[in-house]
């Protein structure tokens, strides 16, 4: 068997036997990169020579009586919004293709010192802004389920790395769904924190209201154990909580006795492809099985979530954007004149949905359309926020579908933005409220994967764990496509 199939778990236990070196590991992953990353492009940049001299460091202090548990000797990837300071951090973009940040994300950080090895930097849409991974502006990851589709986005490389064994785990980011919905397409499992529980600094903002930091990675128990390296208060962080962190994967297998689960309607409804309906009617069987109550809810106001979001996220973006101007940061046309210098800069290196939303976040916060647009999306997000907690007086925790189809082809929304938009329709509204949630594979459907959705209330991550890693266990073995 490879080493490239074994969980974190097992690569502890191996490495506590001496039956393999970090080394050893490492060297299979970055062979499976070289045969296999060309095509999928999954890595922005690959970190070769310092992933193996730090995979040797790490041998000789095992050697040296380090204990491996947790994260050590864990290759991993990193998605290329989140600052390093080792090569570029580009965003996907142009803008940023030279750019070397001083220092690194406190989640890259926090990981480092719990002993992973960073492989490299992960592909994703420009700025974290798409759901296929199109946006890229060096090029697009393919899904390696059918190189035909696309693997979702933004975090497209991060979820691909997982899926192909080009990585053990991966950090994502998620703002309306860019860790769960490439999860859900490429067959893989994504955690998006509650807003709060990981530390954003070092990750470049796209909508800092609800951007959050959080794993891919095989299986649940794998994301229980990356969440709980990343979290926790973080002083450099304003909007990072100070909430106790606690031991996930202690509780993975405590009993789902009393706990009620809620499908909520509107996310079951017209939209859903026939075949994900199919195999999410099948998990939600499976819930009951495991002893969990199911109710029927109804989300009346979360169908506004999408168009909220596309207020907040390109208002937000608009601001955070400004500085990608060839003076603070970015790359820099030779132009004397100021207002020529910010065209150019902006004109030549920023891509189109980026451009899309500048301009159409600019607008919204303008005089006279503010209050018809902005105030309308913030009152609406008081409202979804506002239903959400009444529905955790009366459930636990919520299961639905992570997307309203499987993966679809490369190139078949990129003329469409509304269409490609609704992609993220199950997903938004978890951000719009700062809700955790994760997606866990529930079957495939046409050869493709089909992702459950289980989403709870705020910091009560270790519940949507539990059920997700039962789930698991009673789906039934899940492969990583061959
Ligand atoms: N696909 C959504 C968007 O384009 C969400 C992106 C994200 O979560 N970063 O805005």
């Amino acid at each position: 068997m490879s080493l490239t199939e074994l969980s974190i778990q097992e690569l502890q236990a191996g490495y506590q036997k001496r039956d393999f070196t970090v080394s050893e590991v490492v060297a299979e992953y970055l062979k499976q990169i070289d045969s296999h990353d060309k095509e999928l492009g999954a890595y922005l940049s690959v970190w070769r020579d310092e992933a193996a001299a730090a995979a040797r460091e790490l041998d000789k202090k095992i050697i040296g009586g380090l204990e491996p548990t947790g994260l050590v000797g864990v290759p991993m990837a990193v998605k290329d919004v989140l600052t390093t300071e080792q090569g570029v951090t580009t965003a996907g973009s142009k803008m940023l293709a030279h750019y070397r940040a001083p220092y690194n994300a406190t989640a890259v950080d926090k990981l480092i010192q719990a002993g992973v090895i960073v492989l490299g930097k992960t592909n994703c849409d420009e700025f974290a802004m798409g759901s296929s991974g199109e946006n890229s502006a060096f090029f697009p990851t393919k899904n390696p389920w059918n190189k035909t589709k696309v693997p979702g986005g933004s975090s497209s490389g991060s979820a691909v790395a997982v899926a192909a064994r080009l990585c053990r785990a991966a950090l994502g980011t998620d703002t309306g769904g860019s860790i769960r919905q490439p999860a859900s397409f490429s067959g893989v499992v994504g955690l998006k924190p509650t807003y709060g529980r990981v530390s954003r600094y070092g990750l470049i903002a796209m909508t800092s209201s609800l951007d959050q930091v959080g794993p891919l990675s095989a299986t649940v128990a794998e994301a229980a154990t990356v969440l709980k390296a990343i979290a926790g208060l973080d002083f450099k962080d304003a909007t990072s909580r100070n909430k106790t962190v606690p031991d996930y994967n202690d509780k993975l297998n405590h009993s789902l006795k009393g706990l009620t689960v809620g499908l909520p309607q509107e996310f079951f409804g017209k939209g859903l492809s026939r075949g994900s309906k199919q195999v999410l009617e099948k998990a939600t069987q499976t819930l009951g099985e495991l002893g969990l109550k199911i109710k029927h809810v109804n989300l009346p106001k979360s169908v506004y979530g999408l168009a909220a979001y596309y207020i907040i996220a390109p208002s937000e973006i608009s601001a955070n954007m400004a500085r990608f101007d060839g003076l603070r940061f970015g790359e820099s046309t030779e132009d004397r004149k100021l207002f020529n210098h910010y065209l150019n800069t902006r004109g030549r290196w920023l891509g189109k949905e980026v451009k899309r939303r500048i301009i159409l976040g600019t607008y919204v916060l303008s005089a006279g359309y503010y209050d018809a647009y902005y105030r309308q999306a913030v009152k609406v997000r008081q409202l979804i926020n506002q239903e959400f907690s009444n529905i955790f007086k009366e459930v636990d925790i919520l299961a639905c579908p992570t997307t309203p189809t499987v993966a679809f082809s490369l190139g078949e929304k990129t003329a469409d933005p509304m269409a490609m938009y609704l992609a993220d329709v199950n997903t938004v509204p978890v951000n719009i409220a700062g809700l955790p949630a994760i997606s866990v594979p529930a079957g495939l459907y046409d050869g493709l994967p089909v992702g459950l959705q289980l989403i709870g209330a705020p910091w009560e991550e270790v519940k949507i764990l539990q059920v997700a890693h039962q789930f698991e266990r009673a789906r039934g073995p899940w492969h990583l496509p061959a």
